[in-house]
């Protein structure tokens, strides 16, 4: 296992639309695992593969590691192949923050309950009823797969803002 590299906007794996998985094979478990290790490590709630650098429908969350009691936390991470959002529901509004947009935060209105399919490491379909921060997390790292960022979800005048701060920072880090 291995602690990967995560990028960042404007990298073109966060604006590319991540590949069904056909075959789980020892690529997509190895990426699997490494993705795992490198969300704990962030400390982040969820990672998908196009945050890694791998445009290919493979997310990891555990929503409840990341910011749990020191003492009681256990590590219990879902990985899920091809996710696919179904039925949902509701809707609420929440700061949401992105390991790929450092620096950046911007309220967004999602379903508040949702469905989620999709497959296990093993091959078995997976089948996820959420609410409150798992879906909200679930939602957010499918969105990286359809090669959506935060970013896509603030104003135009905020995302430019934005946009204009990180050449600046380019050109100061040359
Ligand atoms: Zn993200």
């Amino acid at each position: 296992m291995a602690v990967r590299e995560i990028v960042v906007v404007p990298h073109g794996a966060l604006s590319q639309e991540a590949e069904e998985i056909e075959n789980i094979d020892d690529h997509v478990r190895n990426l699997a695992r490494d993705m795992v290790e490198t969300m704990y490590k962030a400390p982040g709630i969820g990672l998908a593969a196009n945050q890694v650098g791998e445009a290919i429908k493979l997310i990891v969350v555990d929503v409840d590691y990341a910011y749990g009691d020191p003492k009681e936390k256990k590590k219990n991470p879902i990985i899920i192949i091809n996710p696919e959002i179904g039925l949902c529901e509701g809707g609420d509004t929440f700061e949401e923050g992105c390991l790929s947009v450092p620096e950046f935060n911007v309220d967004i209105t999602r379903p508040s309950c949702i469905q989620l399919t999709g497959v296990d490491l093993d091959g078995n379909p997976l089948k996820i009823e959420a609410e409150g921060l798992l879906a909200r997390a679930l939602q957010h790292e499918v969105d990286h797969l359809r090669g959506t960022t935060i970013l896509d979800h603030a104003s135009v005048l905020k995302r430019n803002i934005y946009r204009r701060r990180l050449k600046k920072q380019a050109r100061k880090d040359r």
